[in-house]
């Protein structure tokens, strides 16, 4: 079995993504404080990411804004330019860290939103899966 093709889903493991209810309490922020650590593949001063702790494909990054917004749900018409740049900088750092070039390559950003969309921290999150198929289900489902 590789690393990678764990049971379970991408989605809550643990209740709804409203149990983590402030940014003192959240997960992704003490990971950007650096309170918590974490395979760090990029920091600058807006974003981090990072290897998701348990993978779901040969490469399983999360993306995420170091100050804290709750999921896509939460964002509005002041977000446009720093969401830009974050979902610029998402092909930058996969294809740094072993997602293979286009256009036999490529990844797959999921940013699951809310407990029904499988979102399971309360912090936005992109995740980016790439790498050789096959993948786990987790990170391929039918639709
Ligand atoms: P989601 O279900 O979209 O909220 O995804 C949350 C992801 O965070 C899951 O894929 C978890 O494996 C991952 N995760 C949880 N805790 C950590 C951690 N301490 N470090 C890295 N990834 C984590
Ligand atoms: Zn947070």
């Amino acid at each position: 079995m590789k690393m990678w093709q764990h049971t379970g889903l991408i989605g809550p493991m643990s209740g709804p993504a409203s149990q983590i209810p402030m940014s003192h309490d959240c997960l992704f922020c003490k990971i950007a404080r650096h309170e918590i650590p974490a395979r760090i593949v990029h920091e600058d001063d807006e974003f981090l990411a990072f290897h998701d702790i348990n993978p779901a494909a040969p490469v399983h990054l999360l993306l995420i804004p170091k100050h804290h917004v709750a999921s896509l749900a939460d964002i509005g018409p002041a977000d446009g330019d720093w969401l830009v740049r974050m979902l610029r900088l998402a092909p930058e750092i996969a294809f740094a860290n072993g997602c293979n070039p286009m256009p036999a390559g490529g990844f797959r950003l999921v940013a699951n939103t809310g407990a029904e969309g499988g979102q399971e921290i309360d912090h936005l999150h992109f995740h980016i899966l790439g790498g050789e198929r096959p993948w786990s289900n987790r990170a391929a489902p039918a639709a």
